[in-house]
């Protein structure tokens, strides 16, 4: 360097200059060139590294602009699929941050509550939501109360659901949100569900309803008792349930059909209901039966003022299908907390003191007493033993000799019940027979003595050749016109017998029940050729009006005025009228209860056709009946 830079400044200099002068100047020059040259250096390294840390930085910052441009892109994406997504549910959806204020919400949410998204979010403040609900709201309480809990429980997820004014049901689900564990506000959702809520109630009231009155039903009214009754708390209100069943509904069903039935328990109905105190509810219990019950009442005697107005209203007539029916009411009234603690006692001790008042001869109110319970029980228990009876067959019938006054030989028999129980005990036929009628087995019972009574007399008929012929007791309910009518035709048939090898005895108070339905069953059962008698003369309601129209063939003259007539000349004298009245009617004449010789006589004096009783014969059995008929049957002659 040094060489090469002496040579260069040699051919500088003009010939013969001084070189060696100059060496200083030329160190000092080299010297700086030198350094310079390394600064040189230095700087080109640094260059070159910051160079390459620029390229790097800007590789970096190309990649992250290029995923920030990604995650706005997905970003965007997701908030269209999250207003699409919004904007597709029926429900109004409002999200709101920690500090209660609306963030996002749908359309369906703004139409909802018929809110304004022009004025945007200044309407929407949640203050402004809350407000507009509270005024849009049946149940502001309720929907206040959720909102509250929010506030006190912002953790804590809520439901309620708002009866709007306009009658639409909307339900209303909230829950927080959270972003990294911190809860930052909620989400509500509103679901309209109005129509789910009016099925919902029409199946309600179909379960609690009765279909042909529209009344409430047994479901409705025990709750509603229950309900009543568990409302109460301390302070003891009383109420009261009236029992109220229709008398002798059934045999208006029966008789004009159902029909006319189903129309006459609307009109009922109906009539009941208009008139029925307020805070008070009416059902159909069942059938021709109906409660009505009353709320909170102050005394007892509301309740029977009540049960009074009903029923003289139920007295005036119906007109159903161009008829005017009449109907009477038996109610029977419990009270609560006197009769018991819960609808179902309540209900049942009503229903006993309804079966009382039918009892004390309907179209009556009675209150339920302790004694009924116990006469129930009893009731109970005679049902029970009966219907027993009927399945094991412990009935048997025993038979009374009906004597021929003018020949004293026997010209029939009476067939009259007995019940023996498994004990050995006998029961009387006047004790079983009303609770066979009250209980609904009085059919059954009648068809089987009727038949056993058939199935006898052939027996008989087979030993025995004069005319004779056997009497069956049937009651009221029995006598109805298919059924009897039906019931002898098919015996003839089965047993071969001579009609009027039979006899029918009802009682007066059986004709006068439905007297026009009477004469033509007895018309229907006279021209199959059976017989017919009256039971118990002149213990009914006699009217010698009803006798002249009925085509019957024996009076059965009543024990009672048997008895005395050989000491009492007023007894003798109604007996003697009797007697001459059925012979003027063309009718035979039995004589009951014959006891002593001297009835005898003077019965046969006074012109009676037959007699029957214990002088002749107490009831025997069918074995005894034989063996009198095959002893000449006089009994006259055996017995003296
Ligand atoms: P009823 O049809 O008037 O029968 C006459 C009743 O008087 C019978 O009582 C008979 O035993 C009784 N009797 C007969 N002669 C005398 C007498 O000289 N003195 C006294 N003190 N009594 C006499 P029973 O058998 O106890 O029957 C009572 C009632 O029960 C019958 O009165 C009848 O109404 C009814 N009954 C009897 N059997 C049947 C039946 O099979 N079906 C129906 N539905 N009722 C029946
Ligand atoms: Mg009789
Ligand atoms: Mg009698």
């Amino acid at each position: 360097m040094h060489k090469l830079l002496k040579k260069q400044i040699k051919e500088l200099l003009p010939d013969g200059a001084d070189l060696e002068s100059l060496t200083p100047f030329i160190e000092a020059v080299e010297k700086t060139y030198l350094s310079s040259e390394s600064e040189l250096q230095d700087l080109r390294y640094k260059l070159q590294d910051t160079s390459s840390l620029l390229n790097k930085r800007f590789q970096q910052l190309t990649y992250h602009l290029k995923q920030t441009e990604n995650t706005k892109l997905e970003l965007e994406h997701s908030l269209s699929l999250l207003n699409a997504t919004l904007n597709a549910t029926y429900d109004g959806i409002v999200v709101i941050d920690e500090n209660n204020n609306p963030v996002t919400w749908n359309d369906m949410f703004l139409s909802m509550f018929s809110l304004d998204d022009s004025q945007s979010t200044i309407v929407i403040s949640n203050k402004a939501i809350k407000d507009k609900l509270m005024l849009l709201v049946r149940n502001p309480e309720e929907f206040e109360q959720s909102w509250t809990f929010n506030q006190t429980y912002p953790d804590q997820p809520s439901y309620c659901v708002l009866s709007m004014n306009d009658g639409r049901f909307i339900e209303c689900n909230t829950n927080p949100r959270y972003h990294q564990g911190r809860n930052v506000g909620r989400v509500w959702s509103f679901s309209d569900i109005t129509e789910i809520r009016i099925r919902e109630q029409q199946a309600i009231h179909k379960n609690y309803h009765d279909d042909l009155t529209r009344l409430p039903n047994r479901a409705l009214i025990y709750d509603r008792i229950n309900h009543a009754i568990q409302g109460g708390g301390a302070q003891k209100e009383e109420h009261a349930i009236l029992f109220i069943g229709l008398d002798g509904f059934k045999y208006i069903n029966e008789a004009l059909g159902l029909e006319v039935g189903d129309e006459l328990l609307v009109a009922v109905a109906k009539r009941l209901h208009e008139d029925i105190p307020p805070k008070s509810t009416l059902a159909r219990y069942g059938g021709d039966e109906f409660i009505l019950f009353l709320e909170n009442i102050r005394s007892s005697f509301e309740a029977s003022l009540a049960a009074e107005k009903l029923r003289l209203i139920i007295e005036k007539p119906f007109e159903v299908k161009d008829q005017t029916l009449h109907l009477t009411t038996s109610t029977g009234i419990a009270l609560y907390p006197t009769d018991g603690a819960d609808a179902e006692t309540l209900i049942r001790k009503a229903d006993m003191a309804m079966y009382h008042a039918k009892n004390k001869g309907r179209n009556n109110v009675q209150f339920f007493a302790r004694e009924l319970e116990l006469l129930t029980s009893h009731r109970m228990n005679i049902r029970n033993s009966l219907k027993r009876a009927i399945d094991n067959q412990e009935f048997h019938l025993l038979y009374q000799p009906k004597v021929d006054l003018k020949t004293r030989s026997i010209i029939g028999v009476e067939a009259l019940i007995r019940w023996k129980k498994p004990s050995g005990q006998v029961i009387s036929p006047m004790d079983f027979i009303p609770a066979a009628e009250e209980h609904g087995f009085i059919v059954d019972i009648g068809n089987w003595v009727l038949e056993e009574a058939c199935r006898q007399m052939t027996q008989w008929r087979q030993l025995y050749h004069t005319p004779f012929d056997i009497a069956v007791n049937i009651s009221g309910q029995h006598f109805q016109k298919e059924r009897i009518l039906h019931t002898v035709d098919h015996l003839f048939s089965r047993y071969h017998l001579p009609p009027d090898s039979l006899e029918i005895e009802i009682t007066e108070s059986v004709i006068m029940n439905d007297m026009d339905e009477a004469i033509m069953t007895l018309q229907q059962l006279k021209k199959m050729g059976v017989n017919a008698s009256i039971d118990d003369f002149g213990t009914g309601y006699s009217s010698l009006n009803y006798l002249k129209r009925l085509p019957v063939n024996t009076l059965k003259i009543d024990k009672i005025f048997v008895d005395d007539i050989t000491k009492s000349r007023r007894d003798m004298a109604l007996v003697d009228t009797m007697i001459s009245l059925a012979h003027h009617l063309n009718m035979k004449t039995v004589a009951e209860g014959v006891e002593t010789r001297e009835t005898l006589e003077l019965l046969t004096q006074l012109g009676c056709d037959i007699g029957q009783g214990y002088y002749f014969s107490h009831p025997v059995s069918a074995d005894e009946i034989t063996h009198l008929l095959q002893q000449d049957s006089s009994l006259e002659t055996v017995k003296s």
